[in-house]
């Protein structure tokens, strides 16, 4: 049977043992919990909502993840997998687990290697083009809050959270209404996996970046070449990403290869302190419960230019450095678990069509590397972000420096204006849209939240044309593009299960 277990926070907020106390609540210690919420509607009266179920799950999740298990393929040449990103490593990890031996290239270096680097980075050294937050072993998710919630919906979710935990990733992903990893626990989870696909027999490929493929004389895929060698094959899984611009710029120059624009969104990334978005949330600071994590949010409002909206909310996190290529700025966010933080963050986000300035399939890339090298500019070209604090936006000035609110981005931020970065259609809408926001969530719109920027990589800026029923190109047979770079997802938990799916569309094709 299924029922909720309701708590004030003062009850469960600061239990030893939570487990224990939803026990005495409910009577019995034999549950599940199916899900866990914050029922924040009456800011002053929050409930902490335990959903739990007495009957045990007999859901097989493995058995979706793995439809062709005991299944006999053909194994003369071993599949190729570009990025080892959340679409490649599960799609890695199923072809593994089908004893395909899956080669995987990825152009980064492995996390420990990579969380130097990225360090480094933050600490004035210069970028590594190859190991930063887009690229390395886990992809652009790697150094980020974590969050697996999704508006897709699929069976394939159980599983890879399955997975996640079984690597360290904390038990709560499976049931909490926004379950979220935090950056301390990925990079353990992205090494346990990785570890598992050697364990079956896949190889894993580091420092070695996908240049180029060939084709044979029936145009199917026959080959990969990298930096380093040509590999054979006949099946190729592309995820690199969306910030895999070399590639993309290598697939748009093929002859008849279809690459398209596709739509995605330019803006900022807003801070206020943690505690105050709490308090506007829940009408109390988290901070004073253990068990009660920082206050999230998610908005979405029309201006009188274009819709504003929220995007990769990390409550109790910092403003990352994210670019991939040296002399550009690049901001996103990222939470440890606690996400006990002094500020949250999010993108603020403008919806914009590629199409509006030229037809050229590599149009928005262009524009998000113009975008991203005036920040570097604007910030004085010494890798510090250019930043304004909202009254300076509202009201037509800059210069202003940050007092209350202390922007985390680091090596360091510098006052710009944003109007020298953006056209005015992004400028008004944020402008205008941060007040509306404020009506929405009090504070939202106090003249010193802190505006860094600039953020360019929300979404792809191209699709790689696909078949809906194969996931294989429509240009070249045996090849796969897979996850966010591809044009096929948004986020971790979509990455993964279109990773999934592509390597189910391979493994059948490999059936004797
Ligand atoms: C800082 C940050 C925070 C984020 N936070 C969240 C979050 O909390 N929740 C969420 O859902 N999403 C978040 N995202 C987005 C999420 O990370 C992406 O949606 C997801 O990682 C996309 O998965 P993917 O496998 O398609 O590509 P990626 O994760 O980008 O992986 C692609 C991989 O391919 C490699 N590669 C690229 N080109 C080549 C090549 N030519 N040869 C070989 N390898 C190549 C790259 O090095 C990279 O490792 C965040 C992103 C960033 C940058």
């Amino acid at each position: 049977m299924m029922r909720d277990i309701v708590f004030s926070p003062e009850k469960i907020g600061n239990a030893g043992n939570e487990l224990k106390e939803i026990s005495r609540a409910a009577g019995r210690s034999d549950f599940r919990i199916v899900k866990k919420f914050i029922d924040a509607r009456h800011r002053n009266d929050i409930k902490i909502v335990y959903r739990i179920d007495d009957e045990p799950l007999n859901e097989d999740t493995e058995a979706l993840a793995l439809p062709y298990k005991g299944r006999k393929f053909d194994k003369t040449k071993r599949p190729v997998i570009v990025g080892f990103g959340p679409a490649g490593m599960f799609a890695g990890l199923i072809l593994a687990s089908y004893g395909l031996e899956p080669v995987i290239i990825e152009k980064g270096r492995n996390v420990s290697r990579r969380t130097e680097d990225v360090e480094g980075y933050k600490n004035g050294l210069p970028l590594d083009p190859s190991s930063n937050i887009q690229f390395g072993e886990g992809g652009a998710g790697t150094f980020s809050d974590g969050k697996l919630y999704t508006g897709v919906s699929s069976g394939l979710k159980a599983y890879i959270g399955n997975i996640m935990t079984a690597f360290g990733a904390p038990a709560d992903i499976l049931y909490d209404s926004h379950p979220h990893v935090g950056t301390d626990n990925l990079i353990n989870v992205v090494r346990g996996i990785r570890e598992k696909i050697e364990s079956l027999g896949g190889t894993v490929c580091f420092e070695e970046e996908m240049t180029g493929f060939t084709t044979g004389d029936d145009g199917s895929v026959s080959s990969v070449i990298t930096s380093k060698r040509e590999i054979e094959t006949d099946k190729v899984i592309l995820a690199p990403g969306n910030s895999s611009r070399d590639l993309f710029s290598y697939l748009s120059s093929r002859k008849g290869f279809a690459i398209e624009s596709k739509p995605f969104s330019i803006g900022v990334r807003i801070e206020h302190k943690r505690k105050d978005i709490d308090i506007a949330m829940y009408g109390f600071d988290t901070a004073l419960y253990r068990n009660i994590c920082a206050a999230n949010y998610k908005l979405s409002v029309d201006t009188s230019n274009r819709k504003l909206y929220t995007f990769c909310m990390c409550p109790g996190g910092e403003v990352v450095p994210s670019a991939s290529i040296p002399g550009t700025i690049v901001t996103n966010g990222m939470s440890y678990r606690a996400r006990d933080n002094e500020n949250s963050n999010s993108a603020l986000l403008v919806p914009f069509d590629p199409k509006e300035i030229s037809d050229d399939p590599l149009a928005g890339m262009r524009y998000q590397t113009e975008l991203e090298t005036k920040a570097y500019e604007l910030g004085g070209s010494n890798g510090l972000a250019p930043y304004c604090i909202f009254d300076d936006l509202k009201n037509g000035r800059s210069g202003s420096s940050y007092s209350r609110i202390k922007p985390t981005y680091r090596p360091g931020v510098c006052a710009a204006d944003l109007r020298d970065l953006l056209p005015s259609v992004f400028t008004d809408t944020i402008r205008e849209g941060i007040d509306i926001m404020g009506r929405k969530i009090k504070g939202f719109n106090c003249p010193d939240a802190v505006l860094t920027f600039v953020e360019t990589r929300s979404s792809s800026p191209v699709r790689i044309v696909r078949d809906k029923e194969t996931y294989e190109s429509v240009s070249v047979k045996g090849l796969y593009p897979s996850g966010e770079g591809a044009g096929y997802a948004g986020g971790i938990m979509s990455s993964a299960i279109d990773g999934i799916k592509c390597a189910h569309s391979v493994a059948q094709s490999m059936i004797l």
